[in-house]
């Protein structure tokens, strides 16, 4: 793994996290993006090397959605850039980690994302992404 991508956060209202979050770091979110596959609405901020990624469900049945009902809005995931995310999800199934999705799927701000299941990596849930522009897919 390379390095820390971005820390997910699920919230209940994007809008207002925004503000909240803007008003935390000192400046604006740089983009919006909804992500179908996930049934949510994500925005980005930039803190120095740092990028944070806000996440609302946009349904019911979206992940974030669930997350929220269970465990409250907080800190969702922490995500890990990857070279290769076939190469490395094949490394990690070897190692005995749970992935909840067998192929890489597309992810928010132009990637490829797999996410590895909290229950084998001691609670956290865990995003490797890898650019699609890097993809040789
Ligand atoms: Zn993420």
């Amino acid at each position: 793994m390379k390095k820390i991508e971005h820390i997910g956060i699920a919230v209940r209202d994007l809008n207002s996290s925004n503000e909240l979050f803007r008003a935390l770091f000192g400046k604006a979110h740089y983009k919006i993006e909804a992500v179908d596959s996930e049934n949510v609405n994500t925005s980005f901020f930039k803190v120095g090397p740092n990028k944070i990624e806000l996440l609302e469900a946009t349904s019911p049945s979206s992940p974030i959605a669930k997350f929220i009902e269970k465990r409250g809005e907080g800190i969702h995931h922490i995500a890990f850039e990857v070279k290769d995310i076939l190469k490395e999800m094949k490394r990690l199934e070897s190692e005995g980690f749970r992935l909840l999705n067998e192929k890489p799927k597309r992810g928010a701000d132009n990637k490829l994302v797999c996410f590895i299941h909290p229950k084998s990596a001691n609670g956290v849930l865990i995003e490797l992404c890898q650019s699609i522009q890097d993809a040789d897919l």
